[in-house]
């Protein structure tokens, strides 16, 4: 149906991954890690109308993308759709927490001066600084948050801030993310699958199963799946009526 995240370029085989995915899903957002994975990513998959390519740079490799910074910013203007961008505090990614900072405040600097984009955010152990970010740049467009996985009040300010949610089958396996999936704002949710990446048992999680996780929720929410699926489908709409 609609997976607002994954990374259609990294599948084995993509072509016949985003020929399925485009059969059987609605809508899919593929995010790029890189300013050049964008532009060779948007080339090929731009005659699906109902795939978007989202232009990226990912948090875990600005040390060796650092050189693409110029590119990311300059190609803003060429597209609605941006991810995957944010930041990632975790330890292994310390050392290049600053150049993060400083590529990422850019990128949203930059799609608030654009008119705001659909942003598809990283935040994992980042949390208050992707928001102070986020906050200083109301204009930005509509941020969503992939995967939030931070503090409940953390949860809090996002929402007041007007950020959305995308959350994966994999997400939900955990007790915690449980927790905040019960406090974010079904009219903000939209599913993600996150794959390769993300993995179903031994097999990457495919785009079309994004939606395994509106089961998941309509049971913590105690929502019918088929009123979950249609609010999804509602959001979907309202985010791309906003931004085609
Ligand atoms: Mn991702």
């Amino acid at each position: 149906m609609i997976d607002m995240h994954c990374h259609l370029d990294l599948y084995p085989s993509p072509m016949s991954v985003v020929d399925e995915a485009a059969k059987q899903n609605f809508f899919t957002l593929a995010v790029t890690t890189s300013p050049r994975a964008w532009q060779a990513t948007d080339r090929v998959f731009r005659r699906y109308s109902n795939i978007k390519v989202a232009l990226g740079l990912h948090p875990e490799i600005v040390t060796e993308k650092a050189s693409e910074k110029g590119l990311l910013i300059e190609l803003i203007s060429k597209t609605e759709f941006i991810g995957e961008i944010g930041l990632d505090g975790s330890r292994r990614f310390k050392g290049s927490f600053d150049l993060q900072k400083e590529i990422f405040e850019s990128a949203i600097l930059e799609c608030a001066k654009q008119g705001g984009k659909v942003i598809s955010i990283h935040s994992r152990r980042a949390e208050e600084e992707v928001l102070d970010i986020i906050a200083s740049n109301p204009t930005c467009g509509i941020p969503i948050l992939h995967w939030y996985s931070g503090s409940v009040t953390n949860l809090k300010r996002a929402i007041d801030l007007g950020c959305w949610f995308s959350v994966g089958p994999a997400m939900l396996r955990s007790k915690s993310n449980e927790e905040i999936v019960q406090k974010i704002p079904l009219e903000r949710l939209l599913p993600e699958s996150d794959g390769p990446f993300a993995r179903d048992g031994a097999n990457p999680i495919m785009p079309w199963q994004a939606i395994k996780v509106a089961e998941q929720i309509s049971f913590l929410r105690g929502w019918t799946l088929r009123e979950l699926e249609r609010q999804l489908e509602k959001n979907l709409l309202g985010l791309l009526g906003r931004k085609a």
